[in-house]
């Protein structure tokens, strides 16, 4: 009953922060976008992790193939996650622009005030569905959204050149990596290839190293000897930077090319000589 008494003195401030649960709205887009973006990486790091777990130990265990399949998996995956986020990315951008359209209608709101009210009403009644505004933002960006642009955030991904040039390399351990196409889905296959043998000793690599300054690489204890007996350029033909002991790191991807390579030729021969016993 105290209410209705009081209902004279009932004063309308003079501007209120209207559109609450607009605010509530943001809010809860925003943070079940970051939340959604944090399982997405969460997801990316989990077959990234898988990915390299696996290619170790196929490394580590001489008799072991490679399956090309399960890497074509995680592959695809990890694009998928990428493909996900890069949507999430697109939906955030929605959801700015719609908080300032929406914040720039406000601006052109009078004062609330009990005359202004259906004004007032009407002025907000397409601020309402403010997942409309989203929506349709968000739709219109993923029409005009093209296909290289998702490409040039999938190859700045360092973890999905990573797995990529694992897939690779399991179907072709002699050829380049074929630099990702922001407009072309073809791979290029450049017609140089890889050379598997270490350019001091000629041999093939057995414990590949790699100068982070050059990317050039070479068997390592050859490298070394090399260094240790005064050199301090890289001994490949043209390359004129220096090497040391500590620009040397562990060349991954050769030891794969080597691993690969290897169990294709030995393979057919292991055969021979079994059939032959
Ligand atoms: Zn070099």
């Amino acid at each position: 009953m105290d209410s209705v008494s009081n209902i004279e003195n009932f004063v309308l401030p003079p501007n209120v922060p209207f559109q609450r649960v607009l605010t509530r709205d943001f809010e809860f887009a925003s943070s079940f976008e970051n939340k959604v973006d944090s399982d997405l990486q969460e997801l990316g790091k989990s077959i990234l992790d898988i990915t390299s777990e696996y290619v170790n130990y196929i490394l580590q265990n001489d008799h072991l193939k490679l399956d090309e399949e399960f890497i074509q998996r995680n592959l695809d995956s990890f694009e998928q996650v990428l493909r996900n986020r890069f949507a999430l990315m697109e939906f955030k951008d929605s959801l700015q622009h719609s908080k300032d359209s929406i914040r720039n209608n406000n601006m052109n709101v009078s004062e609330l005030t009990i005359e202004a009210l259906q004004e007032y009403q009407s002025s907000t009644e397409d601020l309402k569905n403010f997942d409309d505004v989203v929506i349709s933002h968000y739709e219109e960006r993923k029409l005009s959204q093209t296909s290289s642009e998702f490409k040039k955030f999938l190859k700045s991904d360092k973890n999905y050149a990573y797995i990529r040039s694992i897939s690779f390399i399991i179907k072709n351990p002699e050829d380049p990596i074929p630099e990702l196409e922001e407009d072309d889905d073809d791979v290029n296959i450049s017609g140089g290839k890889i050379s598997l043998k270490d350019p001091l000793s000629l041999n093939y690599f057995v414990d590949p190293v790699k100068s982070s300054v050059c990317n050039h690489t070479y068997e390592r204890a050859f490298i070394l000897t090399h260094l240790s007996s005064g050199h301090s350029e890289c001994p490949i033909n043209g390359c004129r930077n220096a090497v040391t002991r500590k620009n040397l790191i562990k060349d991954d991807m050769m030891c794969l090319r080597i691993q690969v390579f290897s169990k294709r030729k030995t393979k057919p021969e292991y055969e021979t000589a079994e059939r032959i016993e």
